[in-house]
């Protein structure tokens, strides 16, 4: 029988899960995925996390709690270092797999291969993937293939968010099913940045994406731009970032402000995020000074209450009808 393999639904789950799970399949495992984040998944995560650790890392130990009660022989949980030349992943993620270790007991074995393609060479990480097929019994070569696989699957994925899908409808369509057909009738352009694990989360956002189309936004987000667009933002800054989520969310945010092309922008930062205190405040200011776009910045933590969310949205929706009403005036 083959051997179960648990996906915790949090982090990088929204980016790169066609990847995985079309590995592990392609090494002869089946993928369990944890539940869709709840109440008792983020209580679990908040008991059992440190105080001081980001909301997301938080629900994300929740999630593997409910992978330990799923009874699978596995938790993979990378040690994802760079997934792009040149750039790193904030620290959180390169010590994921021993920080888990060090506060749940009892874990089934955890694959924890190291994620990293920062000299821009796939070998060490094909490697990585190489020593998970092993322990399923495959060979170099099978491994492989598994794994080229997995990175024709993951580009497929990353072209369906650049036709204009979120992470959560893109890995929708990636798995065969309908999308809901949605109104065409938006009245309003709004951006929003962040990590995908903040919004895509529809718990933890308490459903930002969907609250905003129903009040007629047609929702952009930075994994829908092309990567030029995104380094054409960027590059209005003096200093390259070094972390690539960070370069993405500035890049996005400042290309969005120079070009225009939408009525605001929201940027959501999860409470905890060392990474974040430093690009939304820089956002914030720049915004604040060129005065062309609204920005709203909204902190996401276990103890956000929806009506103080929906307030938030409505107050911003109206806003941004006011200011293009004024403009057409
Ligand atoms: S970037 Fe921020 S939210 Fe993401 S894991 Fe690091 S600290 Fe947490």
């Amino acid at each position: 029988m083959s051997k179960t393999v648990g996906i915790p639904k949090g982090l990088l789950y929204y980016d790169f899960y066609p990847m995985w799970k079309t590995f592990f399949e392609g090494v002869g495992s089946k993928v369990v995925v944890s539940q869709d984040t709840n109440k008792k998944i983020l209580d679990e995560g908040v008991k059992n996390c440190v105080e001081d650790a980001c909301l997301p890392v938080k629900t994300y130990v929740g999630h593997v709690i409910n992978l330990k009660e799923k009874n699978v022989d596995y938790i993979f949980i990378p040690r994802v270092v760079s997934v792009e030349r040149k750039k790193y992943l904030c620290s959180k993620f390169l010590g994921l797999p021993d920080f888990i270790k060090s506060l749940i007991g009892d874990l089934p074995p955890i694959i924890d291969i190291e994620i990293n393609y920062y000299k821009n060479n796939d070998k060490f990480t094909q490697n990585e993937f190489i020593k998970i097929g092993r322990m399923f019994g495959k060979t170099k070569d099978q491994s492989l293939k598994a794994y080229f696989k997995a990175t024709h699957q993951q580009k497929k994925f990353e072209s369906l968010l650049k036709e204009g899908l979120t992470n959560l409808e893109a890995l929708k369509v990636w798995e065969g099913k309908n999308l809901v057909k949605e109104e065409s009738n938006y009245d309003l352009k709004i951006a929003v940045i962040a990590h995908p694990y903040d919004i895509m989360d529809e718990y933890i956002s308490m459903g930002i994406i969907e609250k905003l189309k129903n009040m007629g936004a047609q929702v952009y987000t930075m994994e829908m731009l092309e990567r030029d667009l995104i380094l054409e933002g960027v590059s209005m800054l003096s200093k390259e970032m070094f972390w690539n989520y960070e370069r993405d969310i500035l890049g996005a945010g400042l290309y969005f402000l120079k070009q225009k092309n939408v009525d605001g922008v929201i940027m959501v930062s999860a409470f905890g995020c060392g990474p974040n205190s430093m690009t939304e405040e820089l956002l914030e200011r720049i915004y604040k000074r060129e005065k062309e776009v609204p920005f709203m910045l909204i902190t996401i933590d276990e103890h956000s209450g929806e009506a103080g969310i929906m307030t938030r949205l409505e107050a911003f929706t109206d806003l941004l009808r006011f200011n293009k009403k004024a403009v057409m005036v």
